[in-house]
């Protein structure tokens, strides 16, 4: 697997898709659980780190450094 470097408001693709079909998250909470929203209806849903970590298949988007 490769970088697994994740951080808040990146977006990134789940080992399995949301049922609206959207499979695009964005980290909207970082913690010892991790919040993320479907970019496509909006829901959220918070996993605990470690098994966000599983689940995570790759990330799509970093999130752009403020200069
Ligand atoms: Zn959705």
């Amino acid at each position: 697997m490769e970088d697994k470097n994740f951080e808040l408001n990146d977006i990134v693709e789940m080992k399995k898709q949301h049922p609206c079909g959207t499979n695009r998250w964005k980290i909207i909470r970082m913690g010892a659980d991790i919040r993320i929203k479907c970019e496509g209806c909006g829901h959220s849903v918070m996993i605990p780190r470690r098994e966000f970590t599983r689940k995570l298949k790759k990330i799509l988007v970093k999130h752009q450094e403020q200069a």
